[in-house]
């Protein structure tokens, strides 16, 4: 069984149809990578996994470790192991860092019929984590986001993955805005979080980060489809040869 089968996704926002039939199979142990100009509707399959009420399915299917992820509330998804990670995180005043963390890793711990972590056990993992995610302690003591550099935002989210080991990571990286420190912060996250029973899914508009993350398949979205699939090497082409290649191969519209 996949972890996750999507199957003829289609997706309009505000009546408009943005994704025209998205069709993946991400199996457990796999890093997939999700390419394609601006506009082509990766950010809108994201949100659409994620569970963002703005996007509306108007047909197919997300089925996720088996269960109807389009019937899911996005709490439900985040409880079964799901994890997203979004272009702008959002920043939440007077929360935190750590409350929240703690409250995300609670709510999935109640779920699977534990009990919520002790202050002390708890304090235990997080030093351990914020040492290996190499972020400044100070920091999860600090209301989320706020104020928070855009490299201080993805060590936080970084943390806050490595804290949950999704069974899957959905990461949506602008990744132009990420200098090579940040780059290398979310690279070694994904990377240390491989395990053959997880995967995740990386959307990307430039290759740059897949110098660090080797993905076992790469996906070509235009124009709300898959026009293209294939091995790392495909990212390699197309940061040699750009979009409009995949024009020329396949008729798609780019
Ligand atoms: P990508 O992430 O590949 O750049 P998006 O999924 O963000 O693409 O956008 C796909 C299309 O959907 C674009 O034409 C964009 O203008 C449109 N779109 C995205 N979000 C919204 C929204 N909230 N309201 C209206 N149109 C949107
Ligand atoms: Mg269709
Ligand atoms: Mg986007």
């Amino acid at each position: 069984l996949p972890i996750l089968e999507v199957q003829d996704l289609h997706v309009s926002i505000d009546g408009q149809e943005i994704l025209r039939g998205v069709n993946l199979i991400v199996r457990a142990g796999e890093v997939h990578a999700i390419m394609g100009p601006n506009g082509s509707g990766k950010s809108t399959l994201a949100n659409t996994l994620a569970g963002r009420p703005e996007y509306t399915v108007t047909s197919g299917k997300a089925i996720y470790k088996g269960l109807d992820l389009l019937k899911m509330e996005p709490e439900a998804r985040a409880r079964e192991g799901m994890f997203l990670a979004f272009q702008y995180p959002v920043e939440l005043p007077g929360v935190r860092a750590w409350q929240f963390l703690k409250a995300a890793m609670d709510a999935k711990r109640v779920h699977a019929g534990e009990e919520e972590m002790g202050a002390r056990e708890f304090d235990q993992l997080l030093r351990s984590k914020v040492e290996e995610v190499e972020i400044d302690p100070e920091l999860v003591r600090r209301s989320v986001n706020e104020g928070f550099s855009g490299g201080e935002k993805k060590r936080n989210e970084v943390l806050q993955m490595t804290l949950l080991e999704p069974t899957l990571a959905l990461l949506d990286e602008t990744d132009s805005g990420l200098d090579i420190d940040a780059l290398r912060i979310v690279s070694d996250g994904v990377n240390r979080l491989r395990r053959p029973d997880n995967a995740a899914v990386l959307v990307t508009h430039y290759q740059r980060i897949l110098n660090y993350i080797t993905p076992d398949q790469v996906h070509v979205l235009v124009d709300g489809r898959i026009a293209m699939s294939g091995g790392p090497e495909l990212a390699e082409q197309l940061e040699a040869r750009g979009y409009e290649w995949v024009r020329e191969e396949t008729g798609a519209v780019v």
